[in-house]
């Protein structure tokens, strides 16, 4: 039997270690995130196009693309160069320019997640030839991946506090960062609050919305007049307008983020999670469904 002063070293140092969020969960939507956007993107996808992205999953998803949807995260540190694909930095301004904030730290330009979200379309369009190169299995998880991240504000913030990831807050009574507050604690909270603390149900809440409240804004959500590129510039500015509006606002080092905070933003990750699922839909039906009558936009009833 375990002496009671072991006991409570044990749960001591597990405290210790939930108090203190580890290193994979700073830079992304967090697995709940990407989950849902998959799962959202995956009820859109033409016939011809859930064949392709099946063919192209690795074994491991069993056919399932929402299963491999963090794997971009898990491999972030062993594919370092891949690091700094998950967002974009702005000079501390509420705008955002390709030309000017589309780069790594030593500068090396297309290296931020608007542009890995191009590179790895333009990749998957050689999907059927013979003669490609690429892994397009990787291809398709980088992007599934990355058309999630570019839709969380906070992914497209400023250089200065690493999209929120130096402002220390405090999300009701627990000690984080505002990133991680966007990444993973606003969706917990509205899943335990309003959804029974059940993911599935917390998809088809938003799928409900996509059909019902957001119906009339998908043909603009979906409004991608570029054919073969795609829109994800758009969605890093849409970004960068809901971290100053929403995120940042009203928040300083060290404040403490309750109700008021909380009810007037996860009404807006609902949404971007509803919009990134259906933009991701739009841009794999466009590259394995191209000849589709629709030109590939996701059709909602
Ligand atoms: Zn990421």
């Amino acid at each position: 039997m375990m002496r009671r002063s072991h006991v409570l070293l044990l749960i001591l140092i597990s405290l210790l270690f939930l108090s203190i969020s580890p290193p994979w969960e700073a830079e992304a939507w967090g697995k709940e995130g990407h989950f849902m956007v998959c799962k959202i993107a995956e009820g859109y996808l033409t016939e011809r196009t859930s064949a392709a992205v099946a063919d192209l999953l690795p074994a491991s998803a069993n056919g399932d693309l929402a299963a491999v949807c963090s794997w971009a995260d898990e491999i972030r540190f062993h594919y370092r160069w891949s690091s700094p694909l998950h967002y974009i930095n702005t000079p501390g301004v509420c705008t955002y320019k390709y030309s000017r904030d589309c780069h790594n730290s030593k500068g090396v330009v297309d290296m931020c997640v608007v542009g890995a979200i191009n590179n790895y379309t333009e990749q998957l369009y050689s999907y059927g030839d013979s003669t490609s190169s690429y892994n397009l299995t990787e291809s398709l998880m980088f992007l599934a991946h990355f058309v999630g991240d570019v839709h969380q504000p906070l992914h497209v913030g400023f250089e200065a506090d690493e999209g929120g990831n130096t402002i220390i807050v405090h999300w009701y009574r627990r000690k984080t960062n505002l990133h991680h507050v966007w990444d993973v604690s606003i969706i917990e909270t509205a899943m335990r609050d309003f959804y029974g603390d059940n993911l599935t149900t917390m998809i088809d809440g938003i799928k409900m919305n996509i059909t019902n409240g957001w119906s009339h804004d998908v043909d603009h959500w979906e409004n991608c007049p570029n054919k073969r590129a795609t829109c994800a510039n758009s969605y890093a500015l849409e970004s960068i307008h809901l971290s100053c509006n929403y995120a940042y606002k009203d928040v300083e080092q060290d404040s403490t983020l309750g109700d008021e905070y909380f009810f007037s933003r996860y009404p807006v990750v609902e949404k971007r999670i509803a919009q990134a699922g259906i933009r991701l839909a739009l841009i794999l039906n466009r590259i394995f469904d191209g000849s589709s009558s629709d030109d590939g936009k996701v059709l909602v009833q």
